[in-house]
């Protein structure tokens, strides 16, 4: 009888035991479902301009490097497209360049970004940059393309109208010849968020609030282009 109840007891205790486990693996799973976003099969490239040795270029009221600033809105991108199910791939994630030692300094970080490029084989390549210029007062997002592409240019004139509406500017997009927009065979566009030589424009972009509101224009513009339709 002794023996008995010590065995009833200890079928309790793993009865016990197996319901908690298996509670807790509910709970679990369904945490788990509630975090995980179906993927939607796009990937986009984000590259974060200069960083490293490379600053680009300084405020001119805070003297921030602009390779600080590319990073806190790719970073926020980052997050809102990963949300919204698409593999991101950056091309750095700290304040690092990506210049082997011995080799020519722009050359090599510039080829290391497009071996990233090339081996995400992206729907698009978003790369984040700050402009600059001697006159103070121009202000406003700038969005270039490769003029060699067709549907660079179309992806630049749709993101530049987001960005103008989302950050109150009114540029056009323009084509030109940076080394990051030809590289590779993919769709690519080139962001300067905003201008680090105007003083408003300056005290907003050193700001996590900014840059994360300058991140979801860009997000926004990307969802515009790589969402329904897209490929049609
Ligand atoms: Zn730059």
């Amino acid at each position: 009888m002794k023996v008995l109840l010590g065995s009833r007891r200890a079928i309790v205790a793993v009865v016990v035991v197996i319901v908690m486990v298996a509670c807790m693996a509910v709970a679990a799973a369904v945490s788990s479902a509630a975090r995980t976003v179906a993927a939607n099969g796009m990937t986009v490239v984000i590259d974060p301009g200069h960083g490293g040795a490379d600053g680009g270029v300084v405020g001119t009221d805070s003297g921030r490097k602009e390779a600080d600033i590319n990073l806190g809105v790719s970073l926020s991108l980052r997050h809102f497209l990963r949300e919204a199910g698409y593999t991101v791939v950056m091309t750095r994630e700290s304040d690092k360049d990506l210049a082997k030692a011995g080799e020519s300094f722009k050359q090599s970080d510039m080829r290391e970004r497009k071996r990233i490029i090339e081996e995400a084989a992206p729907d698009l390549v978003v790369s984040v940059h700050q402009n600059f210029y001697p006159l103070r007062s121009v202000y406003g997002a700038q969005v270039f393309y490769d003029e060699g592409s067709e549907a660079g240019k179309k992806s630049a004139e749709s993101m530049q109208s987001i960005l103008n509406a989302a950050l109150d500017c009114e540029r056009n997009a323009k084509s030109a010849d940076y080394y990051i927009l030809s590289c590779t065979p993919y769709t690519s566009i080139l962001i300067e968020c905003g201008f680090m030589s105007n003083a408003r424009e300056e005290s907003l972009l050193i700001t996590p609030e900014y840059q994360r509101k300058v991140a979801y224009a860009i997000y926004s513009g990307i969802t515009g282009l790589l969402g329904d339709g897209y490929g049609e």
